[in-house]
């Protein structure tokens, strides 16, 4: 079996919906699966809602709710004739009530918790794998809708729950195998999942990548999808350089790097379940299907550009400590983790020098609480807006003298902080996000000006 997984961007819209059902039905033979996204954009309208109702603005909430209701009816209107979705159309208002319901309720509290935040973002991929279910359906293929909640088990970290694999795996084993086995087309939504008592969790934005990862791991597929908007990975983000350009294969750990260094196209778990089982992993355009797509694989051959790819991470917080006496002391490091580790706050990059220590973070809420904690232990400083840049390849642990090269041709661009990592085949540093455009379009122009047709496209 293969599993196929349509993010936001392939199911924008009545016809995009039509095309990604057309494309699975070019992969029947193989037994697919199939994930898939809220429309493009629901996540994002969800999470808006969440919060105005949190912060007791009731209207403007339900408005939001309104509008993004409509839009599912119009698209399924489109999609299933009058007959068909008038009888779907109770089961969407069904949805849409207790979303609205829940707004409500959140918005007299005046207070949105992790719990229901989670509860609200739900709803997109709840409704749009009923209705690519329903739509599908309608145009010939024999799909079965499963409900995410009741096969994915997660922790209770709300908002970027943890996935517990053995109720996973014996899940999708019970409730989505038999389907494969009666030729069916299991559908379910993305991100979605519910703590060991039943309560709804989403296992972090973008994550519907990382569900078919888990879906696909669970049920020991041959090869996972990922059918997005662009021809693949490309060099960079093409939003940042539009030359950017098609990599033709990547190995696993390569392409993990690029994910957790910001490349968007795939989520930076994604990958771990699918490396555990060896299972390839294809990135692939659902706007352009014959296009061959980025193929993920264990190993990649040997390349010689010396780069694969530049990703970026925004939004990044820089955290400067400074503590003259107690740096060397033994267990100084340990407690500044700890204060991390506290506020649930993962730390990307670290350098340290006899006086001092910087860490970035992502930026979040959390950094003056986190710097006050910190405070205890040295002098604490912290700047925002900042950047990582990410250059990933394998050939780098073979040639000397790249970092002269990288930084030679950035020379006006402040650099805070570098990393050349114990992966030893990525480069990172942090910079202004103002300088971000500027930095990425020369260090492409540079590293991917002639192109190893091996790799590249
Ligand atoms: P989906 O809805 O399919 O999950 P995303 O918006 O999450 O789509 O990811 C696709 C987007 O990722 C692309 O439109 C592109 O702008 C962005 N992106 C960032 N870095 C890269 C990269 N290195 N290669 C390809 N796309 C990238
Ligand atoms: N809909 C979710 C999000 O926007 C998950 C995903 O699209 O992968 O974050
Ligand atoms: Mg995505």
């Amino acid at each position: 079996m293969i599993v196929m997984k349509f993010g936001g961007t392939s199911l924008e819209d009545a016809a995009a919906i039509r095309r990604a059902g057309e494309i699975i039905r070019s992969r029947l033979a193989q037994r697919p699966a199939v994930i898939v996204s809220a429309m493009a954009g629901v996540t994002d309208q969800l999470l808006a809602m969440s919060q105005a109702a949190g912060a007791g603005e009731r209207e403007p909430a339900l408005k939001l709710a309104r509008a993004v209701r409509e839009r599912h009816y119009t698209t399924a209107g489109e999609l299933l004739g009058t007959a068909l979705f008038t009888r779907f159309h109770a089961e969407l208002e069904e949805d849409f009530d207790a979303l609205e319901e829940l707004l409500r309720g959140i918005a007299a509290v005046g207070e949105c918790t992790a719990r229901s935040s989670d509860q609200v973002l739900s709803f997109g991929e709840v409704v749009s794998s009923q209705m690519m279910a329903e739509a599908w359906s309608a145009h010939g293929l024999n799909t079965r809708h499963v409900n995410a909640g009741q096969c994915i088990v997660t922790d209770a970290t709300h908002g970027k729950a943890v996935p517990q694999f053995d109720e996973t795996n014996a899940n999708l084993q019970r409730a989505v195998a038999p389907l494969l086995a009666d030729s069916a087309v299991p559908v379910m939504g993305g991100f979605i999942a519910s703590s060991k008592n039943g309560v709804p969790t989403t296992i972090g934005r973008g994550g519907s990548d990382f569900s078919a990862a888990i879906v696909g791991a669970g049920l020991n597929a041959e090869r996972i999808e990922i059918w997005t908007d662009v021809d693949g990975m490309k060099t960079t983000d093409p939003r940042l350089v539009p030359g950017a350009r098609r990599i033709k294969i990547i190995g696993f750990d390569e392409a993990s790097e690029l994910a957790y260094f910001g490349a968007k196209v795939l989520h930076p778990a994604t990958l771990l379940p699918a490396i555990q089982k060896n299972i390839p992993v294809q990135v692939l355009n659902s706007r352009n299907p014959s296009n061959p797509g980025t193929q993920i694989a264990a190993r990649a051959p040997r390349c010689r550009n010396i780069f694969k790819a530049i990703a970026v991470k925004r939004r990044i917080t820089i955290v400067d400590l400074v503590a003259t006496r107690m740096l060397m002391a033994h267990g100084f490091l340990h407690a500044v983790f700890e204060v991390f580790d506290r506020h649930r706050c993962p730390v990307d990059m670290v350098s340290t020098s006899e006086v001092s220590v910087s860490l970035t973070v992502d930026s979040s809420e959390a950094i003056p609480a986190i710097a006050s904690d910190l405070q205890k232990l040295a002098d604490v400083k912290y700047s925002g807006r900042k950047a990582i840049i990410c250059l990933v390849g394998e050939s780098l642990r073979e040639k000397p003298g790249i970092a002269g090269q990288v930084f030679g041709c950035i020379p006006d661009v402040n650099v805070r902080m570098i990393s050349q990592g114990a992966s030893e085949i990525n480069i990172s540093f942090v910079i202004d996000e103002d300088d971000v455009q500027r930095a990425v379009e020369r260090l492409h122009a540079k590293f991917f000006a002639e192109l190893d047709p091996e790799s590249f496209d």
